[in-house]
């Protein structure tokens, strides 16, 4: 049985991968940039804290080929953009949906959630404590749910 002193500390460990994962992506960010012919674009902020993101989609046969970001804002919304497309690359449609259901419902505080399949995105469930910050870590999500909504409406 742990004191209450070490599982304190395990806390904060625990949040120190979290930062560390999170800073990573936001100083080398993948998929940083525009897509040649993209299939749909979506572009949003967050005004609470001034996050702006681009995300763009190229979708080919049902199937995510490629995925971009630009935006400029906090390393919460940034980073959270650039994993989006590192996660959805290579996803279906639907799997993308359910990607972007389960990490949603995750990071709004749904503990049923497996989050051992969400990877790296798990370390953006640490900002859930911060209302204000959930919304710079959903900003690209939110982005994606709308692309995914105009190419169900577009799709044959
Ligand atoms: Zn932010």
């Amino acid at each position: 049985m742990l004191d209450r002193e070490t599982l304190r500390r395990q806390e904060e460990e625990l949040d120190e991968l979290y930062k560390e994962i999170v800073l990573e992506y936001y100083r080398n960010p993948r998929n940083r940039g525009s897509l040649p012919a993209p299939t749909v674009v979506k572009e949003g902020d967050n005004p609470l804290c001034g996050d702006e993101v681009r995300l763009e989609l190229a979708v080919d046969e049902g199937v995510i080929r490629d995925a971009r970001f630009q935006g400029q804002g906090c390393s919460i919304s940034q980073a959270s953009a650039s994993m989006l497309t590192e996660a959805v690359r290579g996803l279906s449609l639907e799997e993308a949906q359910q990607l972007y259901s389960k990490f949603h419902a995750a990071i709004t505080g749904d503990d049923t959630v497996d989050t051992a399949e969400l990877g790296d995105l798990e370390a953006l469930l640490g900002v859930r404590r911060f209302p204000v910050r959930v919304k710079c870590a959903t900003l690209a999500w939110h982005l994606l749910d709308e692309a995914l909504r105009e190419l169900r409406h577009t799709a044959p």
